[in-house]
């Protein structure tokens, strides 16, 4: 699950990282009332900043040809501007796709001079199985751009989880940033907040890009965190109800939202077969089965081991909305589900969904010939495949 920038800066405040003031509004008075307390409070610079999930806002464009999802703002009048000029617009960037995304609140930030952009994140390191630390000097751009031009100037420290990281790995990360004297500590003192919230979080991934050296009171510089992304692992989700409490639908693909709430696992794909298949290792080896075929899956859909009626209509129901589907392959191995049972409910979806979508269906296991007699008997045009790969060829033609 992602969250908002804003949702991110407040949580990585509790531990202790700091970030600029600022305050999340959903209407453009609330932004010109946010707005003119940040400059009575002395700030000579307003930021109005996009909230959507996903990143390249800076560099983005709004489908009505405004330039730019952040923006350093001079006067209250002037963000009450830029905030009637984004609320419920489209704003694309690299990450959104052409599509884009309605942006439905904005950041209204304290705006603050840069001196230098690095870049700083917490992730998971599959291969060496621990979690990683890494900062760049090269920071406002996207890592994978360092990642290829300028690799050297990655630097990574692994963190053994049962320590958690050590102040000295912080450190050596701050100097390697090119931090000296008193902001050694302060790096330090961020990095082992970020890596805290990273950990006690389940997040998957905490990036600060930028993590920016910014002049502070009195002239003297600080480090201060830009621009937060927090990715949490959904797997931990169950132990954080007030975490759970950020999760915004409207960022999620409409129909995987709908999926959720019938208990199905469902990930929208950019085929033209639609899949129904009981078992995620067998809805895998379905998709591949249809690639090999030369055709191209719509979606994963597991339906889980048990699935009623109700949840193979809903399931009819999700795959019917994708305007792409050109045909449906239901695949279903029932190992301790009763093929007679799914053969109820793909009639019942069939007639109450009132199907037009070419189905072909391959059934194998437990009470086979009951359920095969059945489909049978519906007099439904419904095409069995005997074998899967029998099933994946006829759908892949019938889609065609
Ligand atoms: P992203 O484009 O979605 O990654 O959004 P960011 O939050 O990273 O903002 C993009 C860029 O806007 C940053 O790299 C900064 O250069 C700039 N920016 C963000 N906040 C401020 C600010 O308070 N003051 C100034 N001068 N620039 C800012
Ligand atoms: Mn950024």
């Amino acid at each position: 699950m992602n969250i908002h920038e804003y949702q991110a800066k407040q949580l990585l405040a509790r531990f202790g990282v700091s970030v600029p003031p600022g305050e999340a509004v959903g209407t453009p008075d609330e932004a010109r009332a946010v707005a003119k307390r940040l400059l009575a409070d002395g700030h000579a610079r307003v930021v109005v900043k996009a909230q959507i999930h996903a990143g390249g806002r800076g560099k983005g464009t709004f489908k009505t040809g405004l330039q730019g999802g952040v923006r350093v703002c001079a006067s209250a009048d002037e963000v009450l501007e830029r905030a009637q000029a984004m609320l419920g617009q489209v704003l694309v960037t690299r990450q959104t796709g052409p599509e884009g995304r309605v942006v439905g609140k904005l950041l209204i930030e304290a705006g603050v001079r840069i001196l230098r952009e690095y870049y700083c994140a917490v992730l998971l390191d599959r291969a060496a199985g621990c979690p990683v630390v890494m900062v760049s000097t090269e920071g406002g751009m996207e890592i994978e751009e360092v990642a290829a031009r300028t690799p050297e100037r990655i630097v990574r420290e692994w963190v053994n989880p049962t320590l958690g990281l050590q102040p000295f790995q912080a450190r050596k990360l701050a100097v390697a940033l090119g931090c000296q004297g008193d902001l050694i500590r302060a790096g330090e003192k961020l990095l082992l907040g970020v890596y805290r919230a990273w950990w006690e979080c389940d997040a998957s991934l905490v990036e600060l890009n930028p993590l920016a050296l910014v002049e502070g009171p009195a002239g003297r510089p600080t480090l201060l965190a830009l621009d937060g992304k927090v990715g949490l692992d959904d797997n931990g989700l169950f132990r954080h109800p007030d975490l759970q409490a950020l999760r915004d639908l409207a960022e999620e693909a409409p129909l995987e939202v709908e999926a959720s709430h019938h208990g199905l696992n469902y990930i929208k794909l950019d085929g033209s077969i639609a899949c129904l298949v009981n078992g995620a290792g067998l809805a895998m080896a379905t998709m591949d089965l249809i690639q090999h075929c030369g055709g191209q899956p719509a979606n994963f859909l597991d339906v889980g081991g048990g699935a009623s009626v109700e949840q193979v209509t809903a399931a009819f129901q999700i795959i019917m909305k994708d305007p792409n589907v050109r045909a449906i392959l239901v695949n279903i191995f029932g190992g301790i589900m009763d093929c007679d049972v799914i053969a109820t409910g793909i009639v019942q979806a069939v007639k109450d969904t009132n199907l037009k979508l070419p189905l072909v269906v391959r059934l194998e296991g437990n009470n086979v010939r009951a359920g095969k007699q059945r489909l049978k008997d519906s007099g439904l045009p419904i095409l069995s495949g005997d074998s899967m790969a029998d099933a994946a060829r006829t759908a892949v033609r019938v889609a065609a």
